[in-house]
């Protein structure tokens, strides 16, 4: 396959989908120009200029940087999304590697459009429409001969910088090497999992998941259940998205739900799907429309908040009308109990209870593996797909023939058939052959180590393997693969104190940190500076890599308390040197330490990043020294790395002055910021430029290994140990004396003013004359004091415990 290389690309349409994807090339570099229509008078246009001419994609650049949860990594990034429209610019076209329709659902308009740019697309270019449901075939019909081999669907959920999923969709004239190209793109550059689908309707994940949601409709009415209890049955109970059923729908739209409720109804019939009589619109969802009430967006849709009570629509009340009544019943704890069972007991037991809550899951659990196996032929090349469709699209732990395989395949298969033979099923087809007989039935289900099952070519496919994938060393797996398990995998050199150390190669030593939520007990710290040690010993280089979604929580204040109560702040002050020396070890290890930072990095995490010789960042990497909301300061060198960088920065300019160097982490720590993306985490100061950043997540110990042995390999030396310039008492008293203003004005209460005033007294040095030179040592004793003196405050005090019992800062 020739290297495709995407040095620009266009998005048709700054409408919810194409604005958001545009800011997610932006947030992976990609140039990218949107277009829309140009904008007339009553767009928002005072004069035909140039610039008025966009005001469609002005106002939606905009929106971006207001909208929740955030398409952009940085807001201050908007300003890179060029904007066109398609009356002035569609020369601009002509520059583009990859093109993206996003435009309204319409296939007249997408048809228009599609000969309107046609002659203005560079001939080596991709043309992808990310419609929801339209037939790609039937789009491709109306593109020239030579566009139609480069043409394909590339569907993005919303919304789609935080959204795994990406669907492809081939036509019969699409060349079989642009969808891999595209795949490529897509999931190293946009950091996505790609599945491909079948030109249905509504592809995979929306078939099945909204026959899904329009299943467990039919039974919440059938076991007269209501949405708040549903919810809390089918959310993260249940392995799926925490919103559950009803408030996923107010999130996603009710208009947008019945848009592609509507594309099953049109594009569908008895004759091609056999649970067609379910898909009638719902009438409570019928009623909300009529309302207007769509959801979120519209502040009304299934719930309603009121005040702080949260209502539901009741469609039965107010004579049938339907009003928002009071809600908040919980599922019966019984049910809970049974969901945290092993699958097959778990199946067994709901499917044998008696209350209507556990025959309503039993019964949506069924209507799910009933649905996905009788179309399974049509809409996947096979199983698998479905699975990771239903995963990375609608956030569930496992796809319905994962579940179903782990269950016991033969015998739920015979529950599935028998509820079906009694008309209890939501359709009479009966299931599949393939799932009673030949090799699924003697495989005990659809996933084997050889491949998953493909019902269109009657065998087991194994996961496709392009160059780009070779970058994910524990990709994404089914159940029943025996994918190799990244938790286990390699040769385990040691496995003590939470911490597995083990390598791949024999070259790059990798720590592992499998404590909860990572958290760094003095255990972990030492079992991290064995590792330094070691790897110092044996290997090129070490990294410091979890599978899972999350480096460090940071210090593990309940390992801490403890050693508080027992044996005093002496204690405390010890465990932290101890700290401070591993972060000290790290930093002047003889091989590098890459950390490989994903999710959250706060407090002693950050710090632990920090003190690395360099970090490989996801984009979704959160990363902050939040001790002030304990009501601590950062205690393990944080402080320290603040006043050498702005030491460092000082002395790269011509200023002297290191007041202004030092503002912007003094700000950081002492407001506990965090930065929300790899982007932003960089402006905080917390990733260097010379840092990388990665956005598909599973290609990121792929990457931190490669980095580390090309460091090892170029003859790394850890930095010498350097004293540097501090601000003095000086700094601290200009700092300090807007501390007082904040105060006064009541933007920070009285212990938070305390805290940053201990933190603006080690950051500048403490009581020395300012420039002069200090060592990380010497700072980071004052770290310690500072820490110290605030663990016995009593107000620190309450901010730890209120932290250890609701998860939440407490402020004081
Ligand atoms: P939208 O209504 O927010 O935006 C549509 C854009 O198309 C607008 O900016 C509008 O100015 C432009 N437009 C309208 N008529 C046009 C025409 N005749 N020619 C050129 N441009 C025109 O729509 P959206 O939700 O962003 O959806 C865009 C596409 O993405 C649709 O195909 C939709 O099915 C698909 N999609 C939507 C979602 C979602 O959740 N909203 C998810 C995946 C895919």
């Amino acid at each position: 396959m020739s290297r495709f290389q995407v040095k620009k690309v266009a998005v048709l349409g700054a409408g919810v989908m194409g604005a958001q994807i545009a800011a997610h090339l932006v947030n992976v570099r990609v140039p990218v120009v949107l277009f829309d229509l140009p904008a007339t008078q009553g767009d928002g246009a005072s004069a035909p200029s140039l610039s008025s001419k966009n005001a469609i994609v002005s106002r939606a650049i905009d929106n971006l940087k207001k909208l929740k949860p955030a398409p952009l990594g940085d807001v201050a990034d908007a300003v890179l999304i060029e904007q066109a429209n398609y009356e002035d610019d569609l020369a601009k076209l002509g520059e583009c590697d990859l093109v993206i329709e996003a435009i309204a659902e319409r296939m007249d308009w997408k048809l228009d459009l599609y000969k309107k740019i046609a002659p203005h697309v560079a001939k080596h270019a991709i043309l992808a429409s990310n419609t929801s449901g339209l037939s790609i075939t039937k789009l491709s019909e109306a593109l020239p001969e030579a566009l139609k081999p480069r043409f394909c669907g590339i569907h993005f959920f919303n919304p789609p910088r935080y959204m795994f999923l990406v669907e492809l969709i081939n036509t019969p004239t699409t060349e079989p090497e642009v969808l891999d190209q595209l795949e490529a793109f897509v999931t190293s550059t946009l950091g996505k999992g790609v599945v491909r689908a079948h030109d249905t309707p509504n592809f995979i994940a929306n078939r099945v998941g909204i026959a899904g949601m329009l299943a467990t409709l039919k039974e919440v009415e059938k076991f007269g259940l209501t949405p708040d209890v549903v919810d809390d049955l089918t959310g993260k109970k249940l392995g799926r998205a925490s919103s559950g059923t009803f408030r996923t729908a107010d999130v996603v739209g009710l208009d947008t739900m019945a848009h592609v409720v509507k594309t099953l109804q049109d594009n569908l019939s008895e004759q091609t799907d056999p649970f067609y009589a379910n898909f009638a619109t719902p009438p409570v969802l019928a009623k909300l429309l009529e309302l207007g009430n769509l959801g979120q967006k519209a502040k009304a849709g299934f719930y309603k908040k009121a005040g702080r009570d949260i209502l539901r629509f009741d469609l039965e009340a107010n004579g049938g009308k339907g009003e928002y009544v009071p809600s908040g019943d919980k599922a019966d704890e019984v049910y809970g109990r049974m969901l945290k069972k092993p699958a097959p007991e778990r199946l067994k037991l709901l499917r044998e209870s008696e209350g209507a809550q556990g025959r309503f899951l039993w019964a949506i659990l069924r209507d799910s593996f009933h649905y996905a196996a009788v179309h399974l032929a049509t809409i996947a090349e096979s199983a698998r797909d479905v699975d990771f469709a239903m995963r990375w699209g609608f956030g569930m732990k496992q796809g319905p023939f994962e579940l179903w395989q782990e269950a016991g395949w033969a015998q739920v298969a015979k529950w599935i058939q028998e509820d079906v033979d009694a008309g209890e099923a939501l359709a009479t087809a009966p299931l599949p052959k393939w799932v009673f007989e030949g090799p699924v039935a003697q495989a005990g289900g659809v996933h084997t180590p050889e491949g998953s099952w493909s019902a269109s070519q009657n065998k087991f496919v194994p996961q496709r393997r392009l160059p780009v994938h070779e970058r994910q060393l524990f990709p994404e797996s089914v159940r029943g693969s025996n994918a190799p398990d990244a938790n286990k995998a390699g040769t385990t050199i040691q496995d003590e104190g939470d911490v597995r150390l083990w390598t791949l190669d024999g070259e790059v030593l990798i720590a592992s940190i499998h404590s909860k939520m990572h958290a760094i007990s003095p255990d972990v710290a030492d079992a991290l500076a064995a590792g330094v040690d070691l790897a110092e010993r044996e290997y090129k280089a070490m990294v410091i890599w979890s599978p899972d979604e999350m480096f460090s929580v940071g210090a593990d204040l309940q390992a801490m308390l403890p050693a508080f109560v027992v044996a005093g702040i002496g204690a405390v002050e010890g465990a932290e040197e101890e700290l401070q020396n591993v972060m000290l070890k790290i930093r002047y290890a003889g091989v590098p330490v890459v950390s490989a930072v994903r999710g959250m990095a706060l407090g002693g995490g950050c710090e632990l990043a920090i003190h690395s010789a360099k970090r490989v960042a996801a984009m979704e990497s959160y990363i902050g020294l939040v001790e002030v909301g304990v009501g601590l300061v950062p205690g393990a060198g944080g402080l320290t790395y603040i006043a050498r960088r702005a030491a460092e920065n000082a002395e790269a300019s011509t200023g002297t002055d290191l007041l202004p160097f030092l503002t912007e982490g003094f700000t950081a720590a002492a407001m506990a910021k965090v930065g929300t993306s790899a982007l932003e985490s960089k402006k905080l100061g917390y990733l260097l430029e010379s840092d990388v950043i990665v956005p598909n997540k599973d290609e990121l110990l792929y990457v931190a290994l490669q980095q580390a042995k090309a460091m090892a390999d170029a003859g790394w030396r850890a930095p010498l140990r350097r004293p540097f310039k501090v601000a003095g008492r000086s700094g601290a008293a200009t700092i300090k004396g807007q501390l007082v203003n904040m105060r006064d004005g009541g933007f920070i209460s009285e212990h938070d003013f305390h805290i940053a005033s201990l933190i603006a007294g080690v950051v500048t040095g403490g009581d020395v004359d300012a420039g002069s030179l200090v060592t990380e040592e010497f700072l980071m004793a004052l770290e310690r004091k500072a820490f110290c003196s605030l663990i016995l405050h009593p107000k620190t005090q309450e901010r730890i415990m209120g932290m250890l019992s609701t998860g939440k800062p407490l402020r004081n």
